[in-house]
């Protein structure tokens, strides 16, 4: 899948800081926006890279701004965690694993955040 990553963005900067996290990759269009870690580390990560590729889909799926308001929606419908886009982008983040004990679920845990964007924290042990 052909998409962009722009490192130290503006945009998951602003996130971050309203969100008080040390990390976010934040998904608009075919861009993954990063604040608080780097290209490389974002790309080791298996299941955080399927996750926010998940979201990219979405947005080919239904369209830049049609997705963005589908998102809003069923954000404010069910909740950020129960937004049935990061239900299905947290199924693709986890593909990649066979085996999930409770320790390795909570270690490639992808959290998404209470914005009304497709903007997604990774807690650090
Ligand atoms: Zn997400």
């Amino acid at each position: 899948m052909h998409f962009e990553i722009v490192e130290r963005s503006l945009l998951a900067r602003i996130a971050r800081i309203v969100l008080k996290s040390t990390n976010v990759a934040m998904v608009l269009g075919k861009t993954v926006h990063l604040s608080g870690v780097d290209k490389d580390t974002f790309l080791n990560d298996e299941g955080w890279v399927a996750h926010e590729l998940c979201h990219i889909r979405q947005f080919q799926e239904h369209g830049y701004f049609r997705f963005l308001w589908l998102y809003l929606q069923e954000s404010m419908r069910v909740g950020y965690y129960n937004n049935k886009y990061e239900v299905e982008a947290r199924v693709a983040g986890m593909k990649h694993r066979k085996l999930i004990n409770p320790s390795h679920k909570a270690a490639v845990a992808v959290t998404p955040s209470d914005l009304p964007l497709p903007a997604d924290k990774k807690e650090r042990k």
